[in-house]
């Protein structure tokens, strides 16, 4: 496991968790200058498609594979929930703790990116 300390911070882009560099200085928003430069990419993009102030455009094919994943989360919680109203020994709490880590597992390596000038996905 990677420990980002107190400096962690999450990417304006990508959601990524990344060391924030010590001392003064203005804090940092994204985890490398080429998300910084897709970040400004998307508000001009946002901005010729006339949405709001904070929305994204994101492709369809990314935002159906994160609602399945919390689909998944989300039954395995329910599976959880009806394995330890009926078994809630230490053995049967840690199999129902396997059971949902595994399937939030995806969530380490799934982003959040939302579309840039140019960007096919
Ligand atoms: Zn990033």
């Amino acid at each position: 496991m990677t420990d980002y300390g107190d400096a962690e911070e999450r990417c304006a882009w990508c959601g990524r968790r990344f060391a924030q560099s010590p001392g003064p200085g203005r804090k940092r928003r994204y985890c490398r200058p080429s998300h910084r430069q897709r970040a400004y990419e998307a508000r001009a993009l946002a901005k010729t498609h006339a949405l709001a102030e904070g929305q994204v455009l994101m492709a369809a094919e990314r935002l159906d594979a994160i609602r399945d994943l919390l689909y998944r989360i989300e039954a395995a919680m329910d599976d959880v929930d009806a394995d330890l109203a009926s078994d809630d020994s230490p053995d049967g709490t840690r199999q129902a703790l396997w059971h949902l880590y595994r399937a939030c597992a995806e969530v380490r390596t799934i982003s959040l990116e939302p579309l840039a000038v140019g960007t096919r996905r």
